[in-house]
């Protein structure tokens, strides 16, 4: 309904009048109606917003709003600090401690930020224009409108993946929003009120009380960790007879959990669960899922296992939104299974469309395209090779624009790869040969990898767009200032270079372990203190920072809360 109405809402011409922005109906035939809220003609640019995650927020927090008239789209209200939401799933902090409303963010800017709570359901890029709905129900009045905008910032994040295995979308819960985690800390108890019920065997009191996490990475374990906490601390206290019959497992379809992490940190978690009786499958893959068991295949053996569960949380795989796939189609990148953007964060083939955190990644492919255009142009005479000193000035342009390349040219020692820079005899050469600097950086092609989906990537590349867009007339006015590199025809600004500040992985009990710059790797329970600081001194607001320090000491007073409401 919404998307026949749209087509035709993009022809009905847009009403605006001296000055202000202005609200137009138009009547897409008879029954159905689009609001449509033109651009502004205050003389600012018009920036939509999509999205109140990670990126959205930051993107909205360094923005200089007195340049642009911003407006935002989402259909949650509130920031979420996801990284506290395995805490939220047993109640060691609660749901409202971890999100903050997004009017309260927007209010302490010192200009107009306008919020819509509404999703959007797609992006017209030919017409500048977003449909959006609202999920409010019961509104008098019309649920669609249209956005126009000059440019348009996508932060909409990934959803859940399920890799189109049968019966997940029915019987597993996932935790990627505030009312998941909801849902499952409901759902512990749930299981614990079952199996003490009178008249169940033995087996099946086990079967309740078996909770099975999908995906061993860092948001699987962090659950699987909590959950063994709440239930020893906790739970046993309050259901003794059923206490020895409770069971964690984490399937893992890789050979470790944590893959992700430095291979200390991924053995002292093994370790850890091992000790704590969390039963760890690794290189098995999740086949189909029921109401009460998880069918997996054995890689090693090739053969299928039946897991009986009471609960199975999916924490493995983030996919593509369907609008966002829509939008992929619609401007050629049909086959790619995430965004793509340049590497200063332009959705490739569709100026004015800017995509930040989980839902796009920078085109990789494009820069090994980049760096070949940019030898080429440097080998004037078509010889094949380049001088030194030419090399180094086309090698500073290529790591200037992308800081992956110096990274990866670092940690493979290219900088000294001798049969560049030495001939067979050991002589210093004279010239570099093009081809063989091509072949030696095609490795990267595979190294360079995406960044990683974190709330550090999205948050930083929020932040360096609003400078983009801060700097922007600045730099329109003087193009030729410091910002400016290269040859002309370059862009303005720096590309996005992600600076990783380390990641954490608290395995419960007080323990946590954590990977910090510069290879340095550390684990136990001073980790976990660290942890504590580093999450509440992250948090957006004072309001949520005393709220979850006050949840984490009430929690070691009091114990966690075991009511089911
Ligand atoms: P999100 O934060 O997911 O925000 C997406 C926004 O888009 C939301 O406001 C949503 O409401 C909105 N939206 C959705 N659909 C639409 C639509 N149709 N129209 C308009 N708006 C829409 N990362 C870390 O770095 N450290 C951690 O410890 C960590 N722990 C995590 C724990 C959990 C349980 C989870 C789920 C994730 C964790 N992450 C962590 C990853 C991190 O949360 C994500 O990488 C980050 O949220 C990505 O930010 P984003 O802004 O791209 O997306």
């Amino acid at each position: 309904h919404i998307r026949s109405s749209y087509s035709r809402l993009l022809v009905a011409s847009c009403i605006s009048s001296g000055g202000l922005i202005v609200y137009a109906e138009c009547n897409v035939d008879s029954n159905e109606k689009v609001v449509q809220k033109s651009r502004s003609d205050s003389g600012k640019k018009k920036i939509v917003v999509l999205g109140t995650g990670w990126a959205g927020t930051s993107f909205l927090k360094d923005m200089d709003i007195s340049s642009y008239d911003i407006e935002v789209v989402s259909p949650r209200n509130y920031f979420a600090f996801t990284p506290l939401l395995p805490s939220v799933t047993c109640g060691t902090v609660e749901a409202r401690s971890v999100v903050e409303p997004v009017r309260n963010i927007i209010k302490k800017r010192s200009g107009e930020i306008q919020f819509w709570e509404a999703e959007c359901l797609k992006i017209d890029p030919e017409n500048h224009k977003v449909l959006c709905h609202s999920l409010v129900e019961n509104l008098v009045g019309e649920n669609d409108f249209a956005l126009e905008y000059d440019y348009l910032v996508v932060a909409v994040g990934a959803q859940v993946n399920t890799f189109n295995t049968s019966g997940v979308l029915e019987h597993c819960h996932f935790l990627k929003e505030v009312e998941d985690a909801q849902r499952i800390r409901r759902t512990v108890i749930d299981c614990f009120e079952k199996a003490v019920l009178p008249g169940l065997s033995e087996e099946e009191r086990r079967t309740n009380l078996h909770f099975v996490i999908v995906g061993g990475g860092p948001t699987g374990v962090e659950f699987a960790a909590e959950l063994h906490d709440f239930v020893h601390e906790d739970l046993v206290k309050l259901y003794p007879s059923v206490k020895d019959l409770v069971k964690i497992t984490v399937i893992q379809s890789g050979d470790h959990i944590l893959n992700t992490f430095d291979e200390r940190i991924s053995s002292f978690a093994e370790q850890k669960f091992q000790r704590d009786g969390i039963e760890v499958l690794t290189g098995c893959r999740v086949v189909s899922v029921s109401e009460h068991s998880v069918n997996m295949k054995v890689k090693s053996t090739g053969e299928y296992d039946v897991v009986p569960h009471g609960m199975v949380v999916w924490s493995t795989g983030v996919g593509t939104r369907p609008f966002v796939k829509d939008f992929m189609e619609q401007i050629g990148q049909g086959k790619r299974w995430i965004l793509a953007t340049d590497e200063w964060l332009r959705v490739t083939g569709c100026p004015d469309v800017y995509a930040i955190g989980d839902c796009a990644t920078v085109d990789q492919r494009k820069i090994m395209e980049d760096i070949s255009t940019i030898f080429e142009a440097a080998d004037t005479d078509h010889s094949g090779t380049l001088t030194i000193e030419e090399f180094q000035d086309v090698l500073e342009d290529i790591i200037i624009r992308y800081p992956q390349v110096e990274l990866y040219l670092k940690s493979n020692q290219l900088f000294e790869v001798t049969e560049l820079f030495k001939d067979s005899e050991g002589n210093e050469r004279e010239e570099v040969d093009i081809e063989g600097f091509k072949l030696a950086l095609s490795h990267v092609d595979s190294q360079m990898k995406s960044l990683p989906a974190t709330a550090q990537v999205a948050a930083q590349q929020g932040s360096y767009l609003a400078s983009c867009f801060n700097r922007w007339e600045q730099c329109n006015a003087k193009p030729e200032g410091p910002r400016l590199f290269g040859s002309a025809g370059r862009h303005a600004f720096l590309p996005f270079r992600y600076r990783h500040l380390g990641q954490f992985a608290p395995l419960g009990g007080e323990q946590a372990a954590a990977e910090l710059p510069g290879d340095w790797v550390s684990m136990g329970r001073s980790t976990q203190w660290l942890w504590y600081s580093v999450y509440a001194s992250k948090q957006v607001s004072w309001r949520t920072r005393i709220l979850v320090v006050w949840d984490w000491t009430r929690r070691y007073i009091f114990g966690r809360d075991s009511s089911r409401i």
